[in-house]
């Protein structure tokens, strides 16, 4: 319905209506070859099926020959080299999430530490990542959104960062979207959750995470973590979540940057102080009469006569 979108077909094991079998076909179509284009979604993280001698981590459907059970990664295998363009949708599909925290028996990746970093579809596009724990369901959009515009040829290249992330979606950090920065700016921080205040004490990462989130929201606009009391953890991030543990401790680093903005930050929270107060009262030329005087606080606007002298 989207003027200039090519008509798009979506199959996903969760929105289907068909289920076992009856799903099963238009995967083995595009794994033969009779299904052209199709962009390829992965979501959650890749397992290493090599790493012990018998079993699977992860499979999708059955092997019709052998009844046994398919394996993602087989899938991926068979699915990738043919795609025009592969997607990883959250933390767990773009660098393994938590299911690749150390020490997993699983020893989970990221699509591109599965795939290879330099691997490129058949529309020479490398992986594109759109991380986040979960997924923000509007950056997702827009990215395949942008991936079918590019082939319909109404767009250029997609722009990606180091990390395969879009660009247009990763790039500022979560601080500098955050609705508490001012809070922050005037050394002003919650002791405890339920506050409006900076929440940087409490254990926010946000000043050096990069996400959307803060200024997006999370559904029609509304919410973003921090903006309303959530500690930003870094899901978003190549390092989460070992390099972020444990998430309820204030950041290492945050401890000598508040420290830094607490002398500029009390000192100009007084001083602004003064200021508002001075601000939230009228000029005393708006009150020549007394009209304003101790006695009468409440005259308005339209106690103020036209013809007031100035
Ligand atoms: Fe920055 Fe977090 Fe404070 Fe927001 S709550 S201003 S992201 S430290
Ligand atoms: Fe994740 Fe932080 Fe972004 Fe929230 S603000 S989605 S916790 S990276």
């Amino acid at each position: 319905a989207l003027p200039g979108v090519p008509k798009l077909r979506l199959h996903n094991p969760v929105f289907a209506g068909e289920n076992g079998d009856e799903f099963m076909p238009r995967y083995e179509d595009a794994a033969a070859g009779r299904l052209d284009p199709f962009v390829l979604v992965i979501e959650g993280s890749i397992p290493h099926e090599t790493n012990k001698s018998d079993g699977y981590w992860a499979g999708f459907g059955i092997d019709r020959n052998t009844g046994q059970p398919l394996t993602t990664c087989s899938w991926i295998d068979r699915l990738a080299p043919r795609a025009w363009a592969v997607g990883a949708a959250g933390t767990c599909a773009t660098h393994g999430g938590i299911h690749a925290m150390g020490r997993n028996p699983t020893d989970c990746m990221g699509l591109p530490d599965y795939l290879g970093w330099s691997w490129r579809s058949t529309g020479d596009i490398p992986i594109v990542c759109v991380p986040g724990c979960p997924v923000q369901p509007d950056n997702m959009t827009q990215t395949l959104l942008y991936l079918l515009r590019q082939a319909s040829g109404t767009a250029p290249m997609i722009p990606l960062d180091d990390a395969l992330r879009p660009t247009f979606l990763f790039g500022p950090t979560v601080h500098e979207g955050c609705d508490r920065g001012g809070f922050y700016e005037q050394a002003d921080f919650a002791a405890a959750h339920g506050s409006t205040k900076c929440i940087v004490k409490l254990g926010c990462w946000g000043p050096v995470v990069i996400c959307n989130v803060p200024k997006r929201g999370w559904m029609n606009g509304i919410g973003g973590c921090p903006n309303v009391g959530g500690l930003c953890i870094g899901c978003t991030m190549p390092g989460f979540p070992d390099k972020f543990m444990c998430f309820m401790d204030e950041p290492p680093g945050a401890r000598m940057s508040t420290s830094a903005v607490l002398m500029y930050g009390r000192t100009v929270r007084a001083l602004r102080a003064f200021t508002k107060a001075s601000l939230e009262k009228e000029p005393p030329w708006r009150n020549p009469a007394g009209a304003m005087s101790a006695e009468s606080p409440a005259a308005t606007q339209s106690d103020v006569k036209p013809d007031t002298t100035v």
